[in-house]
C-alpha cells in the first residue's frame, strides 16, 4: 500500500465531466489499496475571472481581500471532487488549506508555507477516506486566509507530499509532461523523460508555467521526486529529480519564454553611492520580486547620471511604479518609464557548464532573426535575454531549432 499525492490543475477540473474523470482515476489507485490525497486547483479561468472582477472595482485591490476572494476558487473544486468520489461509492472528505494544517506567513497573495501539521489528513486517510485538499491556499497562525502565488497548487501538492512522506507525487496537467519548450508554441518540442530539479527550476522561473517555480524549489529542498503527466491519458510523464551524471551530456535541456515580465526604467539617476541600495530596499519592502537589473551611463543628462532598469512580474508593475514615484524627491531622477511589451527568452541546461560557446550561438541565432537584445543575464546553467514581446515566439522557435531541432 502506497501513499500517493495527486494534483490536478485547472484544465483537469474544468467542468463536471473532467471532475468525474479525476474521480475515476483516483478510484483506480484506491482500488489497488493505495491511500490517496488529491490536491485540486480552481477550475480553469476561475482565478483569472475573480481577479478581473476585483480590478474592475479598483485597480489595486487590497491583498488580504484578494486572498479571501481567490481562495473561493479552490473551495468549489474540492467539494465537487469529493461529491464525484461519493458518486463512485468512495468515502471522501474535502479540506481547505487551513483544515489540512497548512500554516503560512502573512504575506498575502504570495505567502510562504511555514509548516504543515498533517495529523488530520492522516486520520482521515486511516479512516479509509480519500482526502481532497484545496491547492494554492493556507492560513496564518492568526487565522487569516492566504494564497501561495499563481500556480500555487503545485506547491500545495509538493509540500503535502513532503509532510506526509508520500511514496509518490504526481502532478496531472493538460500536456504529457515537461517538454523542451512550450508545446503550444513550438510544435517540434519533445517530451523529456526526466529533468533535474535545477533545470526544472530555471525553466519554471523563466516562464515555463507547467510547474510553479517555488514548488520546484521546495521539492529540491526536501528531495520530493515527482512526475508531471497528463490527466487526459495514461502516458508516462516526466520525472523531476536530483541531477544524475548522464544529464551533463545534454547541453541545452529546454527553451522558455516569459511573457509576464515588465521593465521599469529610472531615467537619469544621480550617479552616487547608495542610490541602488535605496531603490531596491524600497522595492523589497513592498514585497516585490526583482529579476534582472541593468545600470548604464546615461547620455542625455548634464551631470553624472545613470539609467537604472529592472524587471518585475507584470502584475506587480503598478505597485513598483508607485514605490519608485514615492522616491522621486529623495533620489532626484528625471522620470520613470514602464514597458510591458517585453519578453524574457531563455535557454537552460546543466550541460552548459562544460560546453563553451553557447552564448555566442544564442546571440548569433537571434541576430539572424533580426531580434534586438535589450538586457542579458546568465547563471551557470541558463542564459536569458529581454527582447521585444512581439518577436518572442518567433525567436523562441529559432532558438529551439538551433539547439534542439
Ligand atoms: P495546470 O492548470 O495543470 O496547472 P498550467 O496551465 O499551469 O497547468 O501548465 C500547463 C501548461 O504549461 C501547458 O498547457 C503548456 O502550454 C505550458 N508549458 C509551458 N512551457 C512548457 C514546457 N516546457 N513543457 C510543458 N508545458 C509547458
Ligand atoms: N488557481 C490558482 C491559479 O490559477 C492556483 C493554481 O491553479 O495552481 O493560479
Ligand atoms: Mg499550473
Amino acid at each position: 500500500m502506497a501513499l500517493i499525492v495527486q494534483k490536478f490543475g485547472g484544465t483537469s477540473v474544468a467542468n463536471p465531466d473532467r471532475i468525474k474523470n479525476v474521480a475515476a482515476r483516483v478510484k483506480k489507485y484506491r482500488d489497488q489499496g493505495d491511500q490517496v490525497v488529491v490536491v485540486v486547483s480552481a477550475m480553469s479561468g476561475v482565478t483569472d475571472g475573480l481577479i478581473k472582477m476585483a480590478k474592475e472595482i479598483m485597480p489595486l485591490p487590497n491583498d488580504r481581500e484578494m486572498d479571501m476572494l481567490l481562495a473561493t476558487g479552490e473551495q468549489q473544486t474540492i467539494a465537487l471532487t469529493s461529491i464525484a468520489l461519493h458518486a463512485l461509492g468512495l468515502p471522501a472528505t474535502s479540506l481547505t488549506g487551513a483544515q489540512a494544517g497548512i500554516v503560512t506567513d502573512g504575506v498575502h497573495t504570495k505567502a510562504k508555507i511555514k509548516n504543515i501539521s498533517p495529523k488530520h489528513v492522516h486520520e482521515l486517510l486511516d479512516g479509509g477516506n480519500v482526502v481532497i485538499v484545496a491547492g494554492f491556499q493556507g492560513q496564518t497562525l492568526e487565522g487569516q486566509i492566504t494564497t501561495l502565488g499563481r500556480g500555487g497548487s503545485d506547491l500545495t501538492a509538493i509540500a503535502l507530499a513532503a509532510a506526509l512522506k508520500a511514496d509518490l507525487c504526481q502532478i496531472y496537467t493538460d500536456v504529457d509532461g515537461v517538454y523542451t519548450a512550450d508545446p503550444r508554441i513550438v510544435k517540434s518540442a519533445k517530451k523529456l523523460p526526466e529533468i533535474s530539479y535545477d533545470e526544472m527550476l530555471e525553466l519554471a522561473s523563466l516562464g515555463a508555467k507547467v510547474m510553479q517555480s517555488r514548488s520546484v524549489e521546495f521539492a529540491k529542498k526536501f528531495g520530493v521526486v515527482f512526475e508531471v503527466r497528463s490527466s487526459l491519458n495514461d502516458n508516462l510523464g516526466t520525472i523531476v529529480k536530483e541531477e544524475t551524471l548522464s544529464m551533463e551530456g545534454v547541453v541545452i535541456r529546454g527553451v522558455s519564454l516569459d511573457k509576464n515580465q515588465a521593465k521599469v526604467t529610472l531615467v537619469a539617476v544621480p550617479d552616487k553611492p547608495g542610490v541602488a541600495a535605496r531603490v531596491f530596499k524600497a522595492i523589497a519592502d513592498a514585497n516585490l520580486n526583482v529579476d534582472m537589473i541593468v545600470q548604464n551611463i546615461s547620455h542625455n543628462a548634464g551631470m553624472p547620471a545613470t539609467d537604472l532598469s529592472f524587471t518585475v512580474d507584470k502584475p506587480d508593475l503598478l505597485k513598483a511604479k508607485l514605490v519608485i514615484e514615492g522616491l522621486k524627491g529623495e533620489i532626484g531622477y528625471k522620470e520613470v518609464l514602464a514597458d510591458e511589451k517585453i519578453g524574457k527568452l531563455s535557454i537552460v541546461g546543466v550541460g552548459m557548464r562544460s560546453h563553451p560557446g553557447v552564448a555566442a550561438k544564442m546571440f548569433e541565432t537571434l541576430a539572424l532573426e533580426q531580434v534586438n537584445i535589450d538586457m542579458i543575464s546568465t547563471s551557470e546553467i541558463k542564459i536569458s535575454v529581454i527582447i521585444d514581446l512581439e518577436k518572442g515566439e518567433q525567436a523562441m522557435r529559432a532558438l529551439h531549432e538551433a539547439f534542439l531541432g
